[in-house]
């Protein structure tokens, strides 16, 4: 089904210049930001040179200081106003993202929540892990030991396209509220969702140039980041992730690094179907598949693979994808003609080798330029590359599997290890196949929602899915340099004329002592 493009809230020329106009760009150079929605441009926005990107940190290292002088609890309030902005800016937003991205509605909002609970949970937690902290000195009452949390300086954030608005802010609050600035760099395709959330954290109220976007391609404009940062957040694929931390290694920072996955979900013998297949369907095409987190592996338990695979097939069917400014679509278009293209190729890849369509399969340019239906496949083999490739498009392998150990260790077969789903009754059981997984997050009874969501707990991938963590405590203090202050009331040496031996055999015996008392 294909609505009309004049039924879609047009962006104003005066909307996009408000948001184009916050580029710093001296090079005269633009690039065409083109909806997927319909093809159309978007906008024309500046490009940032290597030379501006070095005027940005300037700018940046003067605003950070004086950033860092303002109180936690103030810093923390403005994330707050944050929080309350995005829900009172909604329409704008989503419309913004939607266009910029072409995903359905509800996969825009998904990116406004986020916001909004990164914004509401660092500020509450900032003071208790900023603040100065007591720690055990070298001896009780002769050391007081304190550690400080100073903000590293100014932060390279380094977003991909698919969560354009969550990955641009999401990641930079934390940094701000411990009294970093930011620089930004989002992806090509969706600079304008970058350049909302500089508009937004503007009108929250922060001071400027502590948060700025700059521009371009990553070789050049991310290279040109990374060059100059104190420490870098990046979020995008392994391959990049993997020549990003080269180059963070040759300057000695330190580095997150958020990349792929090929996600599985476990359907357990004692599985409520329905429920597994409503949230497979969920989990394998939100955003069309574009998100690190959803769903490309489903293994089912023999005994319930029949009942589940007929209830997700006809889920899968009854999807509305459709380009549409309202929460009514199920799924939206792919961003791009790159992406449409890799899609496709592992769909025919799987198809030429033997694999069985059992929904979907094939592109839709009926309903705009790179919508791809939502594709299930069933009889994948390792020779195919969609088997262990992230195809991040909605494409989805459904396995038969004898038992739990089968499909703990066809999961755990990958080089990726980012996010699971674990789906059966019995709780316990469900936990125990949920720890044998190798994933940073695993959900249970849901696609990854639970664990995303979950801002007080780390999430973050092993081996090819990246290094360190978002979110939780991890989230926060990664922005942080530690400093140990120490302040001794007698010196580590022997009193006097006392010989060493005696000083030696004075320290055992306290040592001894603080062993026996329990003491750390
Ligand atoms: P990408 O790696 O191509 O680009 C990501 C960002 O890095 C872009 O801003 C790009 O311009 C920049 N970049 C590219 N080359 C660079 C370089 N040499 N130096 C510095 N920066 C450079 O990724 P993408 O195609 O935009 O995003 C899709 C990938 O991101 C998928 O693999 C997906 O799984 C992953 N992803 C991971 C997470 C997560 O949290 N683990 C979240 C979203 C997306």
């Amino acid at each position: 089904m294909t609505a009309p493009t004049q039924e879609f809230p047009r962006l104003s020329a005066e909307r996009v210049a408000a948001l184009t106009g916050r580029v710093f760009s001296t090079s005269g150079e633009t690039i065409a930001s083109v909806t997927p929605v319909t093809g159309e441009k978007l906008a024309d926005v500046p490009l940032s040179s290597v030379d501006d990107v070095a005027a940005a940190f300037a700018r940046a290292r003067k605003a950070q200081a004086e950033w860092a002088r303002v109180p936690i609890t103030e810093r923390a309030e403005l994330l707050l106003r944050l929080h309350d902005l995005v829900f009172e800016r909604q329409r704008d937003i989503l419309d913004i993202v939607q266009w910029e991205s072409g995903k359905a509605r509800k996969h825009a909002f998904e990116e406004l929540c986020d916001v909004a609970m990164n914004a509401r949970y660092y500020a509450r937690v900032a003071q208790q892990h900023l603040l100065p902290t007591r720690r055990a000195g070298l001896f009780p009452l002769l050391t007081h030991t304190v550690e400080l949390r100073h903000p590293k300086g100014v932060i390279g954030v380094i977003a991909p396209w698919n969560y354009p608005l969550t990955m641009a802010i999401s990641d930079a609050l934390p940094a701000l509220v411990a009294g970093n600035a930011v620089i930004t760099k989002p992806a090509t395709q969706t600079v304008l969702s970058g350049l909302l959330g500089a508009e937004l954290l503007a009108d929250a109220g922060l001071p400027e140039d502590v948060w700025q976007v700059v521009v371009g391609e990553g070789r050049r404009v991310g290279a040109a980041l990374i060059d100059q940062a104190d420490f870098v957040c990046f979020t995008g694929s392994t391959e990049t992730g993997r020549s990003v931390a080269r180059r963070c290694g040759e300057r000695l920072i330190g580095c997150t690094l958020e990349l792929g996955g090929k996600n599985p979900l476990l359907v357990l013998d004692d599985a409520d179907v329905d429920k597994a297949a409503e949230c497979a369907v969920r989990g394998c095409f939100s955003n069309a598949g574009q998100l690190c987190i959803s769903i490309e592996r489903l293994y089912v338990a023999a005994p319930v693979y029949d009942a589940f695979l007929e209830r997700f097939v006809a889920r899968v069917e009854a999807m509305r994808v459709e380009p549409a400014f309202t929460f009514d679509a199920d799924m939206g278009s792919l961003i791009s003609e790159q992406q449409l293209a890799t899609v496709t190729a592992h769909v025919e890849d799987a198809v030429s080798k033997g694999a069985q369509v059992l929904a979907g399969g094939k592109a839709r340019p009926d309903l705009g330029p790179y919508f791809f239906e939502p594709t299930v496949l069933t009889d994948v083999t390792p020779e195919m590359t969609c088997f262990a490739s992230e195809t991040f498009g909605p494409v989805v392998s459904v396995y038969r599997v004898a038992d739990d150990d089968e499909a703990v260790a066809a999961a755990n077969d990958s080089p990726y290890g980012l996010n699971a789903s674990v789906h059966g009754r019995d709780l316990r059981r469900a936990r125990a196949v949920a720890s044998r997984l190798r994933a940073g997050t695993v959900n249970i009874n849901e696609a990854y929602a639970a664990a995303w969501g979950s801002i007080d707990s780390p999430m973050g991938g092993v081996g090819d899915s990246g290094l360190g963590r978002r979110h939780g405590v991890d989230g926060l203090l990664k922005y942080t340099e530690p400093q140990t202050i120490a302040v001794q009331r007698v010196p580590v040496a022997p009193p006097g004329r006392v010989p060493y031996d005696v000083f030696a055999r004075a320290i055992t015996t306290g040592l001894r002592a603080l062993r026996k008392a329990g003491r750390r």
